[in-house]
């Protein structure tokens, strides 16, 4: 396992080209990904929640999620088998008063206090979209050209990173569309041709590629193989960092049956239904308009502020 990366007082050991743009967004924490924001960039990320509101499409029913969920529930959504490196487990000193109060003198006289720590019943939420299948499934089957939804959290992965792309705790906002093959194939294939749009909008250089999810492991090799075999991912890449590795800030993403088996979920023709979602990192999108554009939002473009209404 890799040692957790420090930055404790500045962003020098960031990345090399991008130091100046993270200090101008963030104030650091002491923990690589994980960034206090600066007003101009909070106000950057707002607007471009309302742009992305904006184009919501008809009949979308909004849910917004806290960034802890169900440990069982990302269990039983195969996260476990997929990105079992990535989670992060929310836990807290457990027993009686004394196990407690052990706990802290451990720490006190500068021993180790984690030992005392007990998994609970909470992880961190690594997408936004988990949590509304079995919200879905509750309702009974789905209507003719299924559901779709509106859903945002804070999520966690961790990867630390000494890159300006790359966050341990971040945004993500996302469409979902729940419903027969069809309606899922048609709504991915809209949203990338909507997403094209929104990104000249925003005058981000950008190209849409196949993708794959960083699955865990050899056998993670394979399930990447058959994702961009089969074509499920495709992301929107720009070149933040370097025009060779440009930086996924949105992500379309076709699960198949994958969820709808997990929670029995089924479309008006009792088939088990299918499930996709176009992903929107929120800060990685933030980052990628301050890395294009320049820090300063009042020099940008007339068109890109129109868009975000300055
Ligand atoms: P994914 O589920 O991996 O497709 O992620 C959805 C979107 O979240 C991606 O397109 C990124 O924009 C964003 N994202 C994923 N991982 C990170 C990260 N470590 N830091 C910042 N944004 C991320
Ligand atoms: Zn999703």
């Amino acid at each position: 396992m890799n040692a957790p990366l420090r930055l404790d007082e500045t962003f020098n050991e960031v990345d090399d080209r991008l130091v100046g743009l993270m200090e101008a967004l963030f104030h650091p924490t002491g923990v690589a990904g994980v960034y206090g924001r600066r007003g101009a960039y909070e106000d950057v990320v707002e607007r471009l929640a309302a742009f992305i509101s904006g184009h919501r499409e008809e009949d979308t029913e909004v849910m917004r999620f806290p960034p802890v969920m169900s440990r069982r529930t990302l269990e039983r959504s195969g996260y476990l088998k997929s990105f079992p490196n990535l989670l992060g487990c929310m836990c807290a000193l457990g027993g009686t008063e004394r196990d407690i109060r052990s706990a802290v003198s451990r720490f006190e006289t500068g021993g180790d206090w984690t030992e005392g720590l007990e998994a609970g019943d909470l992880v961190l939420t690594p997408a936004a979209c988990y949590p509304v299948y079995p919200i879905a499934a509750r309702r009974g089957a789905l209507p003719a050209g299924g559901l779709r939804f509106d859903v945002a959290s804070d999520c966690f992965r961790r990867e630390p990173s000494p890159h300006a792309d790359r966050f341990q705790s971040f945004r993500m906002r996302e469409y979902v569309c729940i419903g027969s093959p069809a309606d899922v194939a048609a709504f991915r294939e809209r949203w990338i041709v909507k997403a094209r749009g929104m990104a000249e909008r925003l005058g981000l250089p950008y190209q849409v590629e196949v993708a794959n999810d960083p699955f865990f492991g050899k056998v993670g090799l394979m399930m990447a193989e058959m994702q961009r075999h089969d074509a499920l991912k495709f992301e929107l890449v720009v070149p933040v960092r370097t025009p060779e590795k440009p930086t996924a800030c949105m992500s379309f993403n076709n699960h198949k049956d994958h969820f709808g088996e997990v929670w029995g979920l089924r479309d008006a023709t009792g088939g088990v239904a299918h499930t996709g979602c176009v992903a929107f990192g929120m800060d990685r999108l933030a980052v990628a308009m301050f890395a294009i554009h320049g820090t300063d939002t009042a020099g940008w473009p007339t068109a890109v502020r129109d868009a975000l209404r300055f």
